[in-house]
């Protein structure tokens, strides 16, 4: 059995909601898209799932945070689909995918010929088995990618108020996890192995700050170790965590986010992998003309740090996704994806905006003490990436806009001493 389709999206995430969302403005007829999915539910905004997905009190749930309403536009839910008929095949896998005959197997028997392919499979969670360690599917033990490990999540951290729970990573989920679980009266203790959290972006100045905002909420860290092992009880439940040269936890349950691995084997073999990713131009198109990739198994060229990058964040998935549409319904209309990468989150009452690359020398800026600082990272002269902690949206916009710009920085003092008034001036 088989069905033909002008556009298939494989992957139902974020970036496939933007892609729908953008066909449809472009005047994409009925039945011409298909997008298959292995998640059960209509596309939706990720982000959530870490915030208000775990929120204690009026907790946001589906059909609230469907794309595009992360970017105050309408709402698309399975509805939506129907009425501009667009075919969502959900809760299924695609198994295999043969570029050459431009067809794709899912799980269910069915192949799904294209004429156009958007890849938009995203990444799967990084699992403790793949560091040689075991565990992963104890009851008390959670991973968050999806929405079924949100929900578990919840449930967990339910059957334990005021219990212990270790989050196992520094990184984004970790940190975002982290304040959920302290929303929900759990005592946290986070261990990384980094000398401090968000080590990929954060300066040590930086972090010290969120860590002691953190410990003033209660949280303990646990620094340059990993986890060795757990220790279960006759349920097979996680009861300790054993951590190297740093002794025991006990613990009532773990969340873990060690980091994620694009969802590309479908295509290994067939089409120009980099960065463990699709590689594709600045048309979103791989090495194959009629398949494009986007969101965060793509690897594209970033014109502003002049180098191919695969950006595991929420903006880059939905501007990307927007762009290979834009190229594949008007090719001619279509320039490279310029992309100023952006990353932000919120946890507690803070929030910050990042935007650029965060290589070079490192400039802060405000008051560390309060509750609104920054950094600017200058490299070959020029300022690449900017930081900042409590702005509001005018403020955003203007380091956004600097780092953009890339202006010549000669005296660092200077601009240490102009601090954020510098992004305002230009
Ligand atoms: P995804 O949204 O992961 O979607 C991939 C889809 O493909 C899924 O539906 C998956 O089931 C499906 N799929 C995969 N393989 C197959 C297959 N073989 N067949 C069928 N379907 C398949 N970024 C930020 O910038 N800010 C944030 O605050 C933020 N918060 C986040 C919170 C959480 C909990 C998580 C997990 C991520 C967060 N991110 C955030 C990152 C952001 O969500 C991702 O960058 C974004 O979701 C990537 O979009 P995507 O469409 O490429 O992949
Ligand atoms: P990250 O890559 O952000 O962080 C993973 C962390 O785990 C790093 O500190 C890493 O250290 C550490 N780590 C790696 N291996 C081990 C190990 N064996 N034991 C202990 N720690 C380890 O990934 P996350 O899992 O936090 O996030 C998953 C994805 O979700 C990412 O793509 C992220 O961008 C996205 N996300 C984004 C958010 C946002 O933008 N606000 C919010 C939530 C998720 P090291 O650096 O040394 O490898």
């Amino acid at each position: 059995m088989g069905r033909a389709f002008v556009y298939v999206i494989v992957g139902g995430g974020v970036a496939a909601g933007y892609a729908a969302h953008e066909f449809v403005k472009r005047g994409v007829s009925r039945g011409e898209l298909c997008i298959i999915s292995e998640e059960t539910v209509a596309p939706y905004e990720r982000p959530a799932l870490s915030k208000g997905y775990l929120f204690p009190e009026a907790p946001a749930r589906l059909p609230s945070f469907h794309c595009c309403v992360g970017t105050n536009e309408e709402r698309l839910a399975p509805k939506w689909y129907k009425e501009h008929g667009i075919e969502l095949i959900l809760g299924t896998r695609v198994k295999s995918a043969d570029v050459r005959r431009k067809t794709l197997l899912t799980a269910t028997g069915e192949t799904i010929s294209y004429k156009y392919l958007i890849v938009a499979t995203g990444a799967r969670a990084l699992k403790l088995e793949e560091f040689g360690l075991n565990g992963s599917d104890a009851a008390n033990v959670c991973y968050l990618r999806d929405l079924a490990d949100a929900d578990r999540l919840v449930n967990v951290m339910k059957s334990c108020p005021g219990g212990n729970a270790v989050v196992i990573g520094g990184g984004y989920i970790g940190m975002e996890c982290t304040a959920s679980l302290v929303l929900n009266k759990l005592n946290v203790t986070m261990v990384f192995p980094e000398a401090h959290c968000l080590a990929r972006l954060f300066t040590p100045k930086i972090a010290k700050y969120y860590e002691e905002f953190y410990q003033s909420k209660g949280v303990k860290f646990i620094k340059g170790t990993v986890l060795t092992s757990f220790d279960f009880n006759s349920d097979g439940k996680v009861t300790a965590v054993n951590l190297r040269n740093s002794g025991k936890l006990l613990v009532d349950m773990v969340v873990i986010g060690i980091g994620i691995r694009p969802n590309a084997s479908l295509f290994e073999g067939q089409l120009t992998m980099e960065k463990g990713g699709i590689k594709v131009n600045g048309k979103m198109q791989s090495s194959n003309s009629s398949v494009f990739a986007v969101g965060d198994v793509a690897a594209f060229p970033v014109k502003v740090v002049g180098e191919t990058r695969r950006l595991e964040h929420v903006d880059s998935a939905r501007k990307t996704a927007r762009h290979a549409v834009a190229s594949i319904m008007e090719p001619g209309k279509t320039g490279d994806f310029d992309y100023l990468p952006f990353f932000y989150s919120r946890v507690f009452t803070l929030s910050w905006q990042f935007y650029g690359d965060n290589a070079g020398e490192v400039v802060h800026f405000g008051d560390f003490s309060g509750s609104s600082f920054g950094a600017y990272w200058i490299h070959k002269g020029h300022l690449v990436g900017s930081f900042l902690e409590g702005g509001t949206k005018e403020h955003y916009e203007a380091i956004a806009w600097a780092t953009r710009l890339k202006p010549e920085i000669k005296d660092l003092s200077e601009l240490e001493r102009q601090g954020f008034d510098f992004a305002l001036s230009l």
